[in-house]
């Protein structure tokens, strides 16, 4: 039996198993059941793909979302693995096919989307079947925030298979979800696997308040800041995808928007074209993601707050799949607050919601490590602050705001809790307003106490002392401020309140680290990337199908400039070695490093036995630069042998001019005396010898 290790080396090409894969693995191939619990990006997939290709019948794969499913496949065949996928979109020829093969037990892994589910049981009950493993698997459940009522069907399917060991991936955290999960896919007594959620490469940051054309310009600098690099902008309406689309594209950004009011057609499209790097940012709505596997998207940005925790972990968890550094920045006012909670003032569910939308706003209105706080809120703590989000690059200051925080408590009280957070601004900052003279707040003893700060302190006090419970929206009251039992206590002083200062933060700018990540050679980098492009539009596979960000970067900083030594680059197995690893030699030794190295790899050519004409064609440099690289590497006292390039006669030739020349280390003088009768080439190489021999 194949080790699953040896496995992972040889196919998918990584050397070591990231947490819980190995464990996984094994429990698979001990043939029981497993629930396992992963962050998007942790890496999935390679959990069943390599128990599948050690059983010796099928794993069938259930998986939600046809893009999904078509990704996987192609990637699995650049492994070189037998595999399809079965599902509505595909005519009935082509699934004759499959069942076909897959009855002939002629397939490793069986891709099927759950409705096939439905009505298909009849043949595939008699697939010989080695594991069947369910991906997305909280999509069975209504407490998951995606149930699909096909996914039901999974349930019956394992009553044909009942010894069959059942695998369910989720990257849903909540317990009751959890739980449902096992009960209506009947696991027999699961394991449950839970993965850490961190994805320490993934920068966090917020950004409040922010006015439209200081966000444009911000969104602009940040995007034109990473030519190359893709990534997302979720919006909250189709409205804005399409304005903020337009926009882009007007500073020159490749940009299209995405939404669910487009034909199936035009979304295929557009996701096809950013999964093929045709364009750099796509603006969408949160519909857009669930069913693509891009693993080089570098950045996503939230125009508005998202309105949960979960949902707004799994969009920024798009970004950096592949590992390497990628951010994503949070814009938020209290505006969209209020919008999502509006969206669910109907709903019987509201109390949830409602406690879902204050989390998101604490998280977006932290003080400390927001690593520390979206990780608290799936049950995961971390001992030390994360150092990646915008709170730990630089710190609040804190002050004790207490008074501060009793001038705007008291201020509500005495308007009898009937204003919101703009006339109370008013009334604090002694605005001249006409609203503020109709309703007599001149009058009131707080007007005017807080003239010492601005608009935009306030306005940042006042989200804290929400956030930190000493306030409350009236959301089913126009919107009115309410002080709580905590507010009350600081107004007669029974308790005290820190708050930070307002100060004006930055978007994250490319930290130095990431920049050099990406430095290794940047003209390699870029050939590489042109060359991935091209590969992937003549087999019709997504770029990332042909090779990841993370392997062109291994390449870029290792420059491999043999077989052998691909072995070490991240991502490149056996098959990939044999299809592209001599196109990608070719692209590192023609455009690798033109420093020492270059000698180098003339060098390992030259040792290899190829011609000059060969070494000169292999590193699409010109004849007489590696005849020159092959003399410098004679004078440096390398073995190579200049006299196949030149014959004894013309050696003495160039020896006897030479001494009459005093011995001159200039060619032109010699060239001249011979009239042209020897090349340049030649006349090097003759003078490297002598001085060797003298
Ligand atoms: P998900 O859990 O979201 O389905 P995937 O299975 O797609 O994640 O894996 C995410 C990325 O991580 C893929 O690009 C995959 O190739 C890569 N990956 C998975 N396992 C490893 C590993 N052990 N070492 C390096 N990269 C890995
Ligand atoms: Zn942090």
């Amino acid at each position: 039996m194949q080790q699953p290790k040896t496995i992972l080396k040889n196919i998918f090409g990584y050397s070591d198993f990231r947490e819980n894969q190995q464990e996984i693995i094994e429990h698979a191939l001990s043939g029981q059941d497993a629930l396992a619990i992963m962050p998007t990006g942790g890496g999935k997939s390679i959990c069943f793909q390599i128990p599948a290709l050690i059983k010796p019948n099928i794993t069938l794969v259930i998986s939600p979302l046809i893009s999904l499913m078509k990704d996987q496949v192609e990637t699995l065949r650049a492994h070189g693995v037998e595999v399809a996928y079965y599902n509505s979109s595909m005519s009935d020829s082509a699934r004759n096919v499959i069942r076909n093969r897959a009855l002939q037990n002629n397939l490793k892994l069986l891709y099927l989307s759950p409705e096939t589910l439905v009505g298909g049981l009849e043949w595939i009950r008699s697939v010989p079947v080695s594991m069947i493993a369910v991906d997305e698997a909280h999509c069975v459940s209504m407490w998951g925030h995606d149930f699909r009522p096909e996914y039901q069907q999974i349930g019956e399917l394992r009553k044909f298979f009942p010894d069959v060991p059942f695998l369910a991936f989720t990257a849903t955290a909540d317990k009751i979800t959890r739980k449902d999960i096992s009960e209506k896919l009947s696991l027999n007594n699961p394991s449950t696997f839970i993965s850490s959620f961190d994805r320490p490469n993934l920068s966090l940051s917020v950004r409040s308040q922010v006015p439209k054309k200081q966000k444009e310009k911000e969104l602009v600098e940040f995007i034109l800041e990473r030519p190359g690099e893709s990534g997302i902008v979720y919006c909250l309406s189709r409205k804005e995808t399409e304005s903020w689309s337009n926009f882009f594209n007007s500073k020159g950004i490749q940009s299209r928007f995405y939404h669910a009011g487009m034909t199936a057609e035009e979304r295929d499209s557009v996701q096809e074209g950013f999964i093929n790097d045709d364009y750099q940012v796509i603006c969408a709505t949160i519909a857009f993601g669930m069913g693509i596997d891009k693993s080089n998207v570098r950045w996503v940005i939230h125009n508005n707050l998202p309105k949960n925790i979960e949902g707004y972990y799994q969009e920024i968890g798009r970004a950096g799949r592949d590992g390497l550094p990628s951010n994503t920045v949070l814009y938020y006012n209290m505006r969209d607050v209020i919008l999502l909670k509006d969206f669910v003032k109907e709903s019987n569910l509201k109390e949830v919601y409602h406690e879902k939308i204050n989390r998101m706003l604490n998280y977006a209105e932290a003080t400390s490590c927001r690593r520390k706080i979206l990780l608290a809120y799936f049950g995961e703590h971390l001992t030390q602050d994360c150092g990646n989000c915008d709170i730990c690059a630089s710190p609040p200051d804190f002050f004790d705001g207490t008074v501060v925080a009793q001038k705007a408590l008291s201020a509500i009280l005495r308007t009898k809790e009937s204003v919101g957070i703009n006339l109370l601004i008013g009334i604090l900052r002694g605005s001249k307003s006409i609203e503020i003279f109709e309703r007599n707040y001149h009058t009131i003893k707080t007007y005017g106490a807080g003239g010492e700060y601005s608009f935009k302190q306030w306005q940042h006090f006042i989200n804290q002392l929400i956030s930190l419970g000493a306030l409350e929206i009236a959301y089913d009251d126009q919107l009115k401020l309410k002080v709580t039992e905590l507010g009350n206590a600081i107004i007669k002083g029974m308790d005290s309140i820190n708050l930070t200062a307002y100060e004006e933060r930055k978007v994250a700018s490319k930290t130095k680290k990431q920049e050099s990540k990406s430095d290794p050679n940047e003209e390699l980098v870029v050939a590489l990337k042109e060359w991935r492009k091209h590969k992937a539009k003549e087999n019709s596979v997504p770029a990332y199908v042909i090779l990841h960000d993370s392997s062109i970067m291994d390449l870029a900083s290792k420059q491999p400039t043999t077989l052998d030594q691909l072995k070490d680059i991240q991502g490149f197995g056996k098959v990939k070695i044999e299809r592209l690893g001599q196109d990608v030699l070719d692209i590192i030794l023609s455009k690798g490093e033109p420093s020492g190295d270059t000698y180098e790899k003339t060098f390992l050519l030259y040792q290899s036995g190829k011609s000059v004409e060969e070494i000169a064609t292999a590193r699409n440099l010109k004849q007489q630069t590696i005849i020159n690289h092959l003399i410098k590497l004679f004078e440096d006292g390398k073995r190579v042998n200049l006299f196949q390039f030149i014959s004894e006669y013309e050696l003495q030739q160039v020896k006897s001019i030479r001494q009459n020349l005093n011995d001159t280390f200039q060619l032109k003088p010699i060239h001249d005396e011979l009239k042209g009768e020897l090349s340049y080439p030649k006349i090097s190489v003759a003078i490297a010898i002598l001085n060797r021999q003298n």
